[in-house]
């Protein structure tokens, strides 16, 4: 499959899973849109060396995903928006009745209401090229909850309500509608929590691993960015055009129990 010709925005695209991303799509030959809050060399160095790598054009723009007109800003900016993957997400763990209210607007934010900036902002792009994809980047957290993720919880639940939503008022046009739900993926997100857990349960990092992070991943394995990245490439097929309003778990039967 190719994607040349196509334009992918992926939010959130500096590190974990959204580079891993935007890093099969660039091998599949799309042009690619990075992302992330910050405005550094590093972020700059990274799109010219995709674009060395795989030959195609890749352009970094800084817009904070916590807010919703650099949301819209960026998709603007981007100008083509053929694959819109949400991706941008952050995590804070702590009962509810402890939850930073801060914590709280960031993650609801940033996790959920990004998306609905961005696809407003990219569907007429897409109506207008005749063909488009949006994939959001849920989690299994968007079909199960744990304790002490309420924020994280309900705005991945949000998110997927918000994609079969978009599905239905996409439905008559060449566009779908897909959340993706991975399982853990051992990216800096998931990195962070490691040293509190560790702590928390007097705990090596190993059997953190595999007896509180992997506890409800039967496989015992994490998910990659290269599978996440060969899901969505998946979704961008002819093969996936009648897939549309659904989940797609990718986590290790996580969510069979
Ligand atoms: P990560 O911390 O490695 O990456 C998060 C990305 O979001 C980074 O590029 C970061 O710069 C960006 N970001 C954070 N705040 C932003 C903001 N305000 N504006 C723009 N960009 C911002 O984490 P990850 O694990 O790669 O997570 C990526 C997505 O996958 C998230 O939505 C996360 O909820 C989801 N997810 C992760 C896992 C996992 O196990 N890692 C599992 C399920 C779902």
């Amino acid at each position: 499959m190719t994607l040349k010709g196509k334009t992918a925005v992926i939010t959130g695209s500096n590190s974990g899973i959204g580079l891993g991303i935007a890093t099969e799509m660039a091998i599949a030959g799309a042009n690619i849109i990075l992302n992330s809050f910050s405005d550094s060399q590093e972020d700059h160095d990274l799109a010219e060396k995709l674009a060395k790598e795989h030959g195609v054009e890749v352009r970094y723009i800084q817009a904070d995903m916590s807010k919703g007109d650099q949301c819209r800003a960026l998709i603007e900016q981007a100008g083509r928006c053929d694959i819109l993957v949400n991706n941008a997400g952050i995590q804070h763990v702590a009962a509810i009745d402890e939850f930073p209210v801060e914590k709280w607007d960031a993650i609801i934010a940033i996790n959920m209401n990004s998306a609905f900036h961005t696809t407003a902002a990219a569907l007429p792009i897409m109506r207008k090229a005749g063909w488009g994809r949006v994939i959001n980047i849920a989690s299994a957290h968007g079909l199960r909850a744990s304790p002490f993720k309420s924020a994280y919880v309900a705005a991945k639940h949000g998110l997927v309500g918000m994609t079969k939503v978009v599905a239905l008022e996409t439905a008559r046009d060449p566009i779908t509608a897909n959340a993706i739900c991975p399982g853990y993926v051992l990216t800096p997100l998931v990195e962070a929590q490691i040293p509190d857990t560790m702590k928390k349960y007097d705990m090596d990092r190993e059997t953190v691993i595999r007896d509180v992070l992997l506890e409800r991943q039967p496989s015992k394995e994490f998910a990659t960015t290269e599978q996440l990245g060969g899901v969505v490439q998946f979704l961008c097929s002819s093969a996936a055009d009648q897939i549309t309003g659904t989940t797609i778990s990718v986590d290790g039967g996580w969510t069979a129990m």
